[in-house]
């Protein structure tokens, strides 16, 4: 089914197409980039799919790029952007649930789109053809709706991602999962232990990273949680408030969703999901402090400043103000951030860098090294957390040495 309708493209992908039919190949725009222009979202990348074969998708462009030739997929650089250029593709059996064992090329326009997984994603479209539609993949866009090519539950034993896939799209578009189609998630949810953890994490962290993160609910509800990780199916979902509103980084979506659950809870989901180290380092200290019942004085803002880096303090700032319910919360939220203005315009000391004192003039003052230096520091922090008006070199060198009996800052010449 061809429909008329104009898509913007860029222009680097309009040349692609045009010098490929000029050859005399079939060329369109496809799947998500048609799918989010559609729907007036900005599209991340343009793939193009060809009856042209790779050698000649090759012959047709001077600077390419071998991406998964034997997958069919050449890379075609125009204007610094890098184009997908794929041959119309037949995926043969699936053995493992997850990657086909072969694939063969078609000259089949509608071939190709049917390997698709849902219909909003097996549309194509050129500026001579218009629309390809060969799914009702526009009628299911217009009804908000997921809905596989195809029988769903073929669809999700060919490629269990898809499951994984169709919910991150629903929080994505604000999409329901067509009936069928969510029968079929249930139904095959165990498959999803044969998808590598990595790639599991990519689609949850892009949902949560969504307009709709609180969809995340629907892992649950469909029963592949436990497919996910054992901590993961375990978590106490009762006061779940992760949002949309909340500031779009990973450690901030992930460390709101897993707030209630305990720091060793949070930190075996992350490891399970091979998150990387950064994030989850920021995860384990926002699920320190984001339940805390932080007294907005300037002692205890100060202590919750020292225990993370200042843009990290930023986040956990909006955290509490995006999540509280009350108006007493709004109101703690909002006095906290004031008070932490007023910290920082000081200029208080609130990290070791700032400290009026650093190990080495700890040790030039007497102190044996080891271990007992970075403690004393750590001490000495403690006490400019208290007091910021002794964050003097004098004074700190004078209570270090009153608490370590050395000899301490140099009373004569
Ligand atoms: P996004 O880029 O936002 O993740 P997308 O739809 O562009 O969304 P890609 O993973 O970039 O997704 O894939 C491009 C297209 O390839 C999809 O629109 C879909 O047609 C097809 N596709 C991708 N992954 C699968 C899959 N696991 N099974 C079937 N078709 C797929
Ligand atoms: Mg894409």
């Amino acid at each position: 089914m061809e429909t008329a309708l104009r898509i913007e493209m860029p222009e680097g992908a309009e040349e692609i197409i045009s010098r490929l039919k000029g050859r005399g190949y079939e060329a369109f725009a496809v799947g998500g980039c048609v799918r989010d222009s559609i729907m007036g979202r900005t599209p991340e990348d343009w793939d193009i799919t060809t009856s042209a074969l790779p050698v000649q998708v090759k012959e047709v462009f001077r600077r390419t790029i071998d991406t998964g030739i034997q997958h069919g997929t050449v890379t075609v650089m125009k204007g610094g952007i890098g184009y997908e250029v794929t041959t119309y593709r037949i995926d043969g059996e699936y053995r493992d649930g997850r990657h086909p064992s072969s694939v063969s090329f078609t000259s089949n326009l509608r071939e190709d789109l049917r390997r698709r997984d849902f219909t909003i994603n097996a549309m194509a479209y050129s500026h001579e053809t218009g629309l390809v539609d060969a799914f009702g993949g526009l009628e299911d866009m217009k009804a908000g709706r997921i809905r596989c090519v195809g029988d769903p539950v073929e669809r999700f034993t060919e490629d269990a991602l898809r499951i994984l896939r169709a919910i991150r799209f629903s929080a994505q578009l604000d999409f329901s999962i067509e009936d069928e189609t969510l029968k079929a998630i249930t139904t095959m949810a165990p498959n999803l232990a044969k998808v590598s953890r990595e790639r599991v994490q990519t689609e949850l962290t892009k949902l949560l990273l969504s307009p709709h993160p609180e969809k995340i609910r629907q892992v649950y509800d469909t029963g592949i949680s436990p497919y996910v990780s054992e901590a993961f199916h375990r978590l106490n979902l009762e006061n779940l408030q992760v949002n949309g509103r909340l500031p779009k980084k990973k450690h901030v979506r992930w460390g709101v969703f897993l707030k209630d659950a305990s720091g060793t809870d949070a930190v075996q989901i992350l490891r399970d999901l091979k998150l990387d180290n950064d994030t989850i380092n920021r995860v384990r200290v926002l699920n320190q402090w984001i339940n805390r019942p932080v007294c907005p004085d300037e002692k205890e803002i100060r202590r919750a400043m020292s225990a993370m880096e200042p843009s990290l303090f930023d986040d956990l700032l909006d955290i509490w103000e995006i999540l509280g319910k009350t108006e007493e919360e709004q109101e703690q939220a909002g006095m906290r951030r004031e008070t932490s203005g007023i910290i920082r315009r000081r200029g208080d000391c609130v990290s070791l860098k700032e400290l009026a004192v650093s190990g080495r003039d700890l040790m030039d003052a007497g102190m044996k090294p080891g271990k007992a230096v970075g403690a004393m520091l750590q001490y000495l922090l403690s006490q400019v957390l208290e007091e910021p008006e002794q964050n003097k070199k004098e004074t700190l060198l004078a209570l270090a040495a009153r608490r370590n009996e050395f000899s301490g800052p140099d009373d004569g010449g």
